[in-house]
């Protein structure tokens, strides 16, 4: 008995000083997001400015699937030693009441390092759509129903939630194709295979001042530092289609406390760096302050968004198995 405690006092310490040293080689940044798309571009700042406090290349992989679902789910079973963590966004908030077999919790399988940043959307349609603003391109939808076609990056997506809210507040539905991410799903929109779709300013920016795409509003009730051209939704009469997207950092549940600690200590340290702040602002981006890029504020902020966009969305019936 005396001899298990002090081999398991000794392997405590061995852990404790392996933890003590984190990181001794690179961190791996899962991404739910095909590459090109808003998620994966707030994932490569954020790695770039969180290598420099961590002494260590953090890499970014992107794992995409339809909804985001598999990043989480091989975060949750990654080895908890700061080595693998996870970046999402308020899809972490949403699949819990979208899908009926989520194989993660993300109240009970992660720990949590922070808040990033918070990203407003825009509604963006193919260059091609005749309709000049957003009460023209209500018409258009109405009465093209037969051809128009909204992109999403599947269930639980971001532009899954602010197309399902778009289409109650304007009372038609439309066709809807799910891509792994809404950086192909731009690729298609710009090509004229699909007609629009809602993504995050950190994609759509550059597309709409470079004049590439039709822009029909922006899902805040201010318009976007970056984009003061664009009306709001609500400013052109439209409500209830309004949505913020977060992002956050996790760790698979049970990472030693020095790891978390030293995680925790370079995502404050890149939400803090002026580069960060101003690519962010370019991009449409609010940066959190660094009280919000802590566990505590992650875990605050993800249960209450649970509790506010669970009934709304189980109150539209949208389910996946
Ligand atoms: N913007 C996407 C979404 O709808 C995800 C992405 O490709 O980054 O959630």
């Amino acid at each position: 008995m005396v001899f298990r405690t002090a081999a398991l006092a000794a392997a405590f310490v061995a852990t404790s000083a392996v933890a003590q040293q984190y990181p001794t080689k690179s961190v791996l940044m899962l991404v739910p997001y095909a590459a090109g798309g808003p998620t994966d571009t707030v994932a490569r700042v954020v790695a770039q400015s969180m290598a420099k406090p961590l002494g260590q290349t953090v890499i970014v992989e992107n794992k995409p699937s339809a909804g985001g679902i598999l990043a989480p789910e091989q975060v949750k079973n990654a080895k908890p030693d700061g080595y693998t963590i996870l970046i999402h966004h308020i899809g972490m908030a949403t699949t819990p009441a979208l899908y009926r077999q989520l194989r993660f919790d993300p109240l009970k399988d992660f720990d949590y390092i922070g808040l990033i940043n918070e990203v407003p959307m825009t509604i963006i349609a193919n260059e091609k759509v005749p309709a000049k603003n957003l009460q023209e391109f209500l018409a258009y939808i109405k009465s093209n129903k037969d051809k128009v076609s909204y992109a999403n990056a599947g269930i639980g997506a971001a532009s899954h939630l602010c197309g399902m809210l778009f289409m109650s507040a304007i009372h038609t539905d439309f066709l809807t194709v799910p891509y792994k991410g809404t950086g192909p799903a731009m690729n298609d929109l710009l090509g004229g295979q699909v007609t629009f779709m809602c993504d995050q300013t950190t994609s759509t920016t550059s597309q709409i001042k470079g004049g590439k795409v039709k822009v029909y509003g922006v899902t805040a009730p201010q318009r976007v530092a970056s984009l003061p051209d664009v009306p709001t939704l609500q400013e052109q009469g439209l409500k209830g289609a309004d949505v913020a997207i977060w992002h956050g950092l996790y760790a698979p549940k049970g990472t030693p406390k020095p790891v978390l600690d030293k995680l925790v200590a370079a995502l404050q340290e890149t939400v803090k760096d002026e580069a960060v702040k101003k690519r962010f602002s370019d991009l449409g981006a609010t940066t959190y302050p660094p009280e919000k890029a802590t566990p505590a504020a992650l875990q605050a902020h993800l249960k209450s968004e649970i509790d506010k966009w669970t009934p709304l969305i189980k109150k539209a019936g949208v389910y996946a198995d």
